[in-house]
């Protein structure tokens, strides 16, 4: 086989086109692949499918999947033609995508790339640079949302992120059963919420059966507006309560540990990641320590406690036993001395017709708490985001579910 067959044959170059030349630069360490359309070959006008006439041809490049290690080129004379009703206009390259200098496969190899590494890294590798690859991410992302076909939910989930480290945020909402993020607006306020909803149909939002968020009016007032009995399908799930308790329990250990300090006893110093282990989940090496401190009766081992009772809420199935332990739960928070904890035992009092809904509906802090993971890495990664939109479309390309690769190339993951 000749060299220009195998390449046409690998890089899917077909009639009218062909492989006309094949080079090797050994010293550059690059393959530059020529391609030319047919002269043969009749044209016709890429806009409206009519006869044209051939005009010129420009060269264009794009560089492709590697070969080996060899970095691989795409050049073509492209064909321009002359239509009586659009004037001049250049032939669309089969492998190509439109406003990039890459053929559609190795944009497909970007993508793949970006799911598992971020942008420095991947353009690193690929030997691009970080516009380059920030564009294959942004074309890719607003391909995606085009092409999507939003279901109606079943169980959503509303949480806020913060937005670099001022104190601003956007609001991401997202399917529960799917694990896919649906919408990402900015700011945390009641329109942020409110557009997503307005996305739909009002039988479809009637579809709606559970919206899991933190307590946070804005959310809750956006969702009254928009859904029918919303009362019963508001569900404050586990993760943001467990998340008040824990921000409590904090509050009580630093201020017991500035009263210890002042004696000289530093045992609470540094320990606050402690108090946010799952007991089960205490690693083995700071077990000794955190015993030690649970056993002294301390404030902090105090509000720890609670919490941890607090949660006992969700291992029951249905509302009435839920509601059982919270009456108890509540009747010694509220007697503990510990203000912190007496304002968040007070706020889940006030909430608790939606704490019962999560526990009747089965919604598990599973989903949210992964998708939060997901976006704090995001967050880590980049090391800040330089724009909203940037940070909105990372949301979108790593949890959007979308389908992202250019047109024509199959997928080559789940
Ligand atoms: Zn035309």
């Amino acid at each position: 086989m000749r060299d220009t067959d195998l390449y046409a044959r690998i890089l899917g170059v077909d009639q009218p086109w062909q492989v006309t030349d094949v080079e090797l630069r050994l010293a550059g360490g690059e393959v530059e692949v020529r391609v030319e359309y047919a002269a043969s070959e009749g044209v016709s006008c890429p806009e409206c499918g009519g006869p044209a006439k051939r005009y010129d041809t420009r060269l264009r490049r794009w560089r492709h999947l590697p070969t080996c290690q060899y970095k691989t080129i795409l050049a073509a004379q492209v064909p321009r033609v002359k239509c009586p009703r659009h004037g001049t206009k250049t032939l669309v390259a089969p492998w190509s995508t439109p406003g990039s200098g890459f053929t559609a496969l190795f944009e497909a190899l970007v993508i793949d790339w970006l799911r598992e590494a971020s942008i420095l890294a991947v353009s690193r590798r690929l030997d691009l640079t970080w516009d380059e690859v920030d564009g294959v991410m942004q074309r890719a992302v607003k391909r995606g949302l085009e092409r999507r076909r939003l279901a109606v939910p079943r169980r959503l989930g509303v949480d806020e992120t913060s937005f670099q480290k001022r104190h601003e945020y956007v609001t991401v909402v997202a399917d529960l059963d799917r694990g896919v993020v649906h919408h990402v607006a900015d700011g945390r306020g009641k329109a942020a919420l409110g557009v997503y909803y307005e996305g739909f149909s009002e039988d479809e939002r009637s579809q709606i059966e559970t919206v899991a968020m933190d307590m946070w009016a804005p959310y809750i007032a956006a969702t009254r507006d928009a859904l029918p009995a919303a009362d019963e399908k508001i569900a404050f799930d586990k993760f943001h309560v467990a998340m008040h308790l824990g921000k409590a329990v904090d509050r009580v250990r630093r201020e017991e540990n500035r009263l210890l300090s002042d004696r000289g006893d530093d045992s609470l110093k540094g320990t606050r990641h402690l108090w946010l282990y799952h007991p089960d989940r205490l690693p083995e090496k700071a077990a000794p320590r955190f015993d030690q401190l649970v056993r002294r009766a301390l404030k902090t081992s105090r509000a720890w406690m609670l919490k941890e009772l607090a949660m006992e809420m969700w291992e029951c199935r249905d509302r009435q036993a839920a509601r059982k332990i919270f009456n108890a739960w509540y009747s010694w928070a509220i007697r503990s001395r510990l203000e912190p904890i007496k304002h968040v035992a007070r706020m889940i009092k006030r909430s608790l017709q939606g704490i019962l809904n999560a526990i009747a509906a089965g919604v598990t802090n599973a989903r949210l708490e992964g998708i939060n993971t997901v976006i704090q890495g995001l967050k880590r990664s980049a090391r800040g985001f330089r724009s909203r939109t940037r940070f909105r479309n990372a949301i979108y390309f790593h949890l959007g579910g979308l389908d992202l690769h250019p047109n024509g190339v199959t997928h080559s993951h789940s």
